[in-house]
């Protein structure tokens, strides 16, 4: 039997992306259909998604989402069925989804992404004729309110539903005074309802509400039962026991595989990794780094806290007295950008760096360097990590989160048995990842360790069959089908 979902989100690539969130949004319908499951994505309706829809047919309308009046439209997200929720005072605005021009987050978002939830959960509960949903699965924050609305619909709707969790430190909370804008009955103000200290949290109702959670890795659906990780919400995550589940995100093979990738000088797969050297002279010259033999780390990433930033400016000198030099690639904190302005300048032709976004660039230092370092103090998957392991650049990562589940450390037993596919480090702290990166380099120089665990990662599957099979059988089993 095929089921039917309903994906709600309010980001998903190729239309509209900040994170990766909307990588999973958008990868998820193919990677589930191999298992029975037609899926339908609904997003809110920003310019950049009416732009694409082009003249949608007008399925559905509303004369009042929260105050606003509402049209939906039908089109599709790859050859998958999509639904936009088109009400042009909430989402049709300059700027990005959540988010001014200037980087302001919008004053409404709380009514904006109300309105999103309430109109996914009117499309759940059967609101449109001839369109019927067996299941429904909301993502993040501005998606929570659907299985909220869902809820403490008049008449309840019956279907069960999935709240995933893609950062904890995102939670849509907002002041006690706008509970009675969202239209919820009064009995919704309660400890296991909306309210959420003496506020109204949107990832806390949908996380109340919703039949089961998932996160993004096993690991982190662990740790977020910790106040260091749960960031408010692990109380109610520990009562929710094993009906909160871990499923790694995957990677997108026809993006990331450096057999085929475009923006590679020299392709290469595990059978040809010498051919990897040209990447690394072509990286080392466009870094205006030194030439030479000795490892050359990378790191791609957020400049910020979470991304263990502020100790990977403490060990540069650790790792350039060991003979490593170091490209980076990022944005964010300014101050992060000064110190490490100020460690280029103290190591020039050994440590360099790249401020911005630059998609095409990433791929050239997973597809030429010898290392990638994600010290993430948390991390509920990770993305670069997956790259690493599929490029052949060993990732070094603190070992929490998705970067624990997707990293194998190169201990002994491991190297043995070619088990080995990186290193990982407990604890961001200066000590325990300058002892990985001396680690690392001892690894580098035994030559025939080094490039076993690069073949073992590069022969990993982290594409999205896995994850697509995973959340299939976790909808069939909510459902109750078989
Ligand atoms: P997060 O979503 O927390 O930033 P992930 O590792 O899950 O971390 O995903 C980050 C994604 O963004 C990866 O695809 C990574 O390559 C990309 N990325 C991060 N910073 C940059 C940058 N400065 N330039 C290009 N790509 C970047």
């Amino acid at each position: 039997m095929t089921l039917r979902v309903l994906s709600i989100a309010s980001e998903a690539v190729p239309l509209i992306k900040t994170g990766g969130l909307a990588d999973v949004a958008g990868a998820l319908p193919d990677a589930v259909a191999p298992h029975g499951v037609a899926m339908t994505t609904i997003l809110p309706g920003y310019p950049a998604v009416t732009k694409a829809l082009g003249k949608a047919k007008a399925i559905h309308q509303w004369d009042s989402l929260l105050g606003e009046p509402a049209r939906l439209l039908a089109g599709k997200l790859g050859s998958h069925p999509l639904l936009v929720v088109d009400s042009p005072n909430l989402f049709a605005r300059d700027g990005g989804p959540y988010a001014d021009l200037a980087g302001r987050d919008w004053g409404d978002n709380w009514r904006r992404f109300a309105a999103f939830g309430r109109a996914a959960a009117d499309v759940a509960g059967g609101a449109v004729k001839g369109l019927g949903f067996d299941l429904a699965h909301a993502h993040d924050w501005q998606a929570a309110m659907a299985p909220a609305y869902m809820r403490f619909a008049p008449a309840g709707t019956a279907i069960p539903s999935v709240m995933t969790i893609h950062n904890m430190a995102f939670q849509g909370y907002y002041g006690a005074d706008i509970f009675a804008l969202l239209g919820l009955p009064s009995w919704a103000w309660a400890i296991d309802g909306v309210e959420y200290h003496g506020g109204v949290g949107f990832l806390k109702a949908g996380l109340e509400s919703a039949s089961a959670i998932t996160t993004v890795s096993p690991t982190y659906a662990r740790e977020i039962r910790d106040p260091a990780f749960g960031m408010g919400l692990e109380g109610l995550i520990a009562t929710k026991g094993d009906r909160v589940h871990g499923i790694v995100n995957g990677i997108d093979p026809a993006v990331w595989n450096p057999e085929t990738d475009q923006h590679l000088l020299q392709t290469y797969s595990w059978r040809s990794l010498a051919r990897r050297a040209a990447n690394k002279r072509a990286l080392e010259r466009e870094f205006h780094l030194e030439q030479g033999d000795g490892p050359l780390f990378v790191c791609v990433t957020r400049l910020t806290w979470q991304k263990g930033i502020d100790v990977l400016l403490e060990v540069i000198d650790h790792l350039v007295g060991l003979g490593g030099r170091l490209a980076l690639l990022g944005a964010g904190d300014p101050a992060m950008e000064a110190g490490l302005h100020a460690a280029a300048a103290r190591h020039p032709g050994r440590v360099a760096l790249r401020i911005g976004y630059d998609e095409a660039l990433s791929h050239r230092m997973q597809g030429g360097g010898d290392a990638i370092l994600v010290p993430s103090r948390f991390e509920p998957c990770g993305l670069t990590q997956l790259y690493g392991l599929a490029y052949g650049c060993v990732p070094v990562v603190a070992h929490t989160g998705g970067l624990a589940d997707t990293v194998v450390d190169a201990n002994l037993a491991a190297i043995n048995g070619q088990a080995a596919t990186g290193v990982t480090f407990h604890g961001v702290t200066y000590p325990s990842f300058a002892d990985a990166i001396t680690r690392t380099i001892a690894l580098y120089g035994q030559r025939d360790v080094w490039t076993q665990m690069q073949r073992t990662g590069m022969k990993t599957d982290f594409s999205w069959k896995r994850s697509g099979q995973a959340y299939a059988a976790l909808y069939r089993q909510l459902a109750g089908a078989e």
